[in-house]
């Protein structure tokens, strides 16, 4: 299927790993121009040139910085000779008891997860009207939707993210211009967070981080981990023009870990 994207600009934060690497990479293949952002310049700079050996016709433009700061965000749109699909993305907070958690915590996490994607849409989003075309795809989780209780910091920061999407993607002026708002919510994929969070859970059960590993795949219907392609490939088929008519959803991609009808 040819997804029509290409030639597009795309912004993908926080993509020089993982799942935002993993966008980045399927956008690269449908001949989507990008712009990818990391804090870490070797592991950016590695991973662009991965994206430019995937795909030569397209240009793949760096920003090292933490993208919750507003030089990096404002870099980063100015990168881009314009935004036509921004796939905001930055590090999950980390796990922890409520109790322990302190204001400065939470106004972490809620600026990594909820006002950093918000800021870089409120400078997006009417260009992407005017010009008719615009995808917006936030990597959210699947704690959205079946929160884990030591990730308290996160369910909250990302809930608050979802219902702001919610009410925004129904704005007639957008929806109405082919900009659509979709949140990705990944369960539990291969990446270097996922090996963080075994080796935690590793030592706080006195298992190998191949035993636990073997005890949450027997939890998924799938029997295994998701990987970047997968998601990245999704991520893409949302970007594309067949997806103009999907906005404002939550979408689940954790092989079938969540037990419910909806
Ligand atoms: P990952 O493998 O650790 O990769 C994270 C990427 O984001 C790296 O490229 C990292 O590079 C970059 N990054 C992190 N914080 C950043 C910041 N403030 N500014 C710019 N770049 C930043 O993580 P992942 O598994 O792909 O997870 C991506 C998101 O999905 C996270 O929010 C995570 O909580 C969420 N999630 C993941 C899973 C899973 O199973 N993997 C499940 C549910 C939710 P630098 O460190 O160099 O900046």
């Amino acid at each position: 299927m040819d997804l029509g994207i290409t030639g597009r600009w795309a912004v993908v934060c926080a993509a020089s790993k993982g799942l935002g690497k993993g966008c980045a990479a399927a956008l690269a293949r449908e001949g989507v121009n990008l712009v990818i952002n990391a804090r870490g310049k070797d592991a950016l700079e590695a991973t662009a040139a991965e994206l430019r050996a995937l795909n030569p016709a397209i240009e793949v433009k760096t920003v090292v910085g933490d993208v919750t700061q507003e030089d990096v965000r404002e870099a980063l749109l100015a990168a881009a000779p314009q935004v036509d699909i921004l796939v905001n993305n930055a590090g999950g907070p980390p796990p922890g008891d409520f109790r322990d958690w302190r204001q400065e915590d939470w106004y972490k996490a809620l600026d990594a997860n909820m006002l950093t994607p918000i800021a870089l849409i409120q400078r997006t989003a009417d260009a992407m009207a005017e010009r008719g075309y615009g995808r917006v795809i936030n990597i959210t989780s699947g704690a959205v939707k079946a929160p884990i209780d030591i990730l308290g910091l996160s369910n909250g920061a990302r809930s608050g993210l979802t219902g702001f999407i919610a009410g925004l993607a129904r704005q007639p002026g957008l929806a109405g211009r082919n900009v659509t708002f979709n949140n990705l919510l990944p369960g539990p994929f291969e990446t270097e967070r996922l090996e963080k969070t075994l080796a935690v859970a590793s030592k706080a059960s006195g298992l190998t981080q191949d035993e636990v590993a073997q005890q949450r795949r027997k939890g998924i219907p799938a029997g295994r981990f998701g990987t970047s392609e997968e998601f990245g490939a999704f991520c893409a088929f949302l970007c594309s023009v067949h997806a103009g008519y999907m906005t404002g959803q939550n979408l689940l991609l954790d092989g079938g870990a969540y037990p419910g009808t909806f």
